[in-house]
């Protein structure tokens, strides 16, 4: 008689456990995994048919924060390793009863794409950050001095030390790759600067080059693009030009010229009407390309602060700016 009190009570207390464990803490996660498509990437976390949740997501550089409410307590589950090099790592934690914090740290900064989710999932996009590729070509060069300053300094030298400064400051950022078209005092024929650019790879073209002018009171920094495609028509020798391209890279290499302009008035003068249009060999690139005049070294004011460091510097960041906002309104 003990014996089948002992097996009732028995049944009694696990009946008792399963009609409990019906509220405890339910295992909602089932899966988190990397997915690759083309040249994106996403995490995702899989949830239980049974999971309703509310997600509220923060990206950070290299890494994001999920906090996920859901409409019952929730157990909190493992991390499982993701054998993938950008994720570093992720893990769940307790944030009240019925929220988990999700936490994933990347091994690199990314940029986020898309935050989708469904009922029983999240599925988040980004892409690796990747470095853009700048031409820098510093104007003239060796036998060719180009316009000589009122001291009788040459432009080929203040050319290539703010080539040189420019690419310094892009890589310092970390956001770019430079290709110089020339390092040192050398001469490079337009030919071979054009076909050194036209087979770079590069994403923009920056000629830096000084202005001169028998007026020597004319002052400041301008910006030539291209002025329209019957120049390339004249000059494309056999192979007709095509017009939608042409169009799309001069219209990119006008927009930079744009926030360019707007970021120099803070720093040095810039001409009247400072974009301008010009019949320049150099430009004709497969990329969005401009020409800088950084100043006149006609003037004796100009001349001076193109001499200065800390002028150059102050250009020189302008133009990273404007780099930083072209590409950054290009994605
Ligand atoms: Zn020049």
């Amino acid at each position: 008689m003990l014996k089948i009190k002992a097996v009732v009570v028995v049944i009694f207390m696990c009946l008792l456990q399963n009609i409990c464990g019906a509220d405890s803490p339910q295992q909602v996660v089932k899966k988190v995994y990397l997915k690759k498509e083309k040249n994106r990437y996403f995490l995702c976390i899989d949830f239980d048919e049974k999971a309703s949740f509310v997600p509220r997501i923060h990206t950070l550089p290299n890494g994001l924060k999920a906090l996920l409410s859901f409409d019952r307590e929730v157990a909190t589950p493992k991390a499982k390793k993701i054998s993938h090099g950008i994720i570093r790592g992720y893990f769940f934690e307790k944030f009240s009863p019925a929220s988990l914090m999700f936490i994933a740290a990347f091994n690199e900064k990314v940029t986020f794409i898309s935050k989708k989710y469904t009922r029983h999932s999240i599925k988040i996009g980004f892409e690796l950050n990747r470095k853009r590729a700048v031409v820098i070509d510093a104007g003239h060069g060796g036998m060719d001095p180009g316009t000589i300053g009122v001291t009788g300094n040459s432009e080929k030298n203040i050319t290539l030390i703010a080539a040189i400064e420019l690419r310094n400051a892009l890589l310092k950022s970390g956001k770019y790759k430079v290709i110089l078209t020339r390092d040192r005092d050398v001469f490079v024929s337009l030919d071979e600067r054009n076909a050194k650019i036209n087979s770079s790879h590069g994403e923009f073209l920056i000629s830096l080059h000084t202005d001169s002018n028998n007026d020597k009171n004319l002052r400041g920094m301008s910006v030539y693009t291209l002025p329209n495609l019957d120049y390339i028509k004249k000059t494309a020798g056999d192979t007709p030009p095509d017009a939608a391209a042409f169009y799309k890279i001069l219209s990119k290499s006008r927009r930079f010229a744009n926030y360019l302009v707007g970021y120099i008035p803070n720093v040095c003068k810039i001409k009247n009407r400072p974009c301008r249009n010009g019949e320049l060999k150099i430009l004709k690139a497969n990329m969005p390309a401009v020409l800088i005049e950084l100043g006149c070294i006609s003037n004796k004011i100009d001349n001076e602060l193109l001499h200065s460091q800390h002028f150059r510097t102050k250009t020189i960041s302008a133009i990273k700016y404007a780099l930083d906002n072209f590409f950054e309104k290009e994605k």
